[in-house]
């Protein structure tokens, strides 16, 4: 027979960490799920400099810390334990499968974050790290760059924003576009140009041209650059490469129990963090509108951890509206 929680969490990244800390902590019955080992995308990054607390400290580090604190108050951690199914089978019942066994719990907490797109060519996952020269944050590693030269990709708001971030660190910041013209918003594109164009401006821009290769001995010296027009090649010297091409959320095991966005993500009230199936939060990078951060992920988790008591002491709370915003 399956057994039964109070809480279910799925994903030990840093939003279920948090989640199953403060669902410990109210001596919830609780157990997180997690395919791999806890830590989720912190795991691949030995530097964080914007986690509030710490002003510098690896991801593995960071995770140990919060694993063993989530520990020590009596949360339960299941690693090697993939989710691939929920079933709503009452009002008080969620059924969760993983691979080999079933669980039952009263509420759930979906947690299992997101992944950076990668663009596929030569040298990516070689230099995948910002002491080696890939990354795929500007908030996370402008820093690491200040006074060098990078090369930034995509077309997108994201790409924009993070660029402009760039600009403050990097000594010159050119961004590659494979079209001729951005799709972000207009707002954001003119505030753009116009930084493009300011004298002695750091900020240059190809358009129609597209990263082929990232080259280098033991770090990133140069990219590989086509122009889609014209098929001219060069190599770019840059010391490091920023990709932002968007994010694919880890929700492909949901499709159909919970509403998603046409790109996986699990739409919720921003307020209480409640999906459209009464019961399942959801917390971190997974869910539509989600800054992609360390402290929003732990924000996150705490906040859907603590609209548990909301829930189990009425359920009825589910469908009141978030109410108090604008
Ligand atoms: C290289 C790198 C550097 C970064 N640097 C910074 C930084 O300096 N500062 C910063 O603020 N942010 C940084 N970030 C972003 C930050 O790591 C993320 O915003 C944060 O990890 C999101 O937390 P999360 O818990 O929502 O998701 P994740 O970290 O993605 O964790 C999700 C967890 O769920 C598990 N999971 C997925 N599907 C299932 C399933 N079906 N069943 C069970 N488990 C599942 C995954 O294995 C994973 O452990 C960085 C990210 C990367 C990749």
């Amino acid at each position: 027979m399956a057994e039964r929680y109070d809480c279910i969490i799925i994903g030990a990244g840093p939003a279920g960490l948090a989640a199953g800390l403060y669902a410990a902590r109210d001596r919830f019955k609780m157990l997180l799920l997690e395919k791999f080992v806890p830590g989720g995308q912190i795991n691949s990054t030995d530097r964080i400099e914007n986690y509030p607390g710490f002003e510098r400290i690896s991801g593995y580090e960071l995770t140990e810390k919060m694993q063993k604190q989530t520990v020590a108050f009596g949360g339960a951690i299941k690693t090697g334990a993939e989710v691939t199914a929920l079933k709503k089978l009452s009002s008080s019942d969620i059924e969760i499968s993983c691979d080999k066994d079933k669980y039952l719990a009263r509420a759930v907490i979906l947690a299992p974050g997101s992944d950076y797109r990668k663009l596929g060519i030569p040298g990516e996952d070689k230099f995948r790290n910002a002491g080696t020269g890939v990354s795929y944050c500007g908030t996370c590693d402008a820093p690491f760059f200040k006074g060098k030269s990078v090369v930034a990709i995509g077309g997108g708001n994201t790409a924009l924003e993070e660029t402009l971030h760039l600009c403050k660190f990097a000594a010159k910041v050119t961004l590659l576009h494979r079209r001729d013209e951005f799709r972000a918003t207009k707002v954001l594109q003119e505030e753009f140009v116009a930084k493009s164009k300011e004298p002695n401006t750091n900020l240059l821009v190809k358009y129609s041209t597209v990263a082929t290769a990232i080259e280098g001995k033991d770090r990133v010296e140069s990219v590989r650059l086509k122009n889609v027009k014209t098929n001219n090649e060069e190599s770019y010297p840059c010391d490091g490469v920023f990709i932002f091409v968007g994010m694919i959320p880890s929700t492909g095991f949901l499709k159909g129990f919970v509403e998603l966005t046409d790109d996986g993500f699990i739409k919720c009230d921003f307020a209480h963090l409640r999906t459209n199936v009464p019961g399942v939060f959801v917390a971190g990078d997974c869910r539509v509108g989600a800054a992609m951060q360390l402290a929003t992920a732990t924000g996150d988790g705490a906040n859907a951890a603590m609209m548990l008591k909301n829930y189990f002491r009425d359920s009825s709370w589910w469908n009141q509206p978030a109410g108090g915003g604008l």
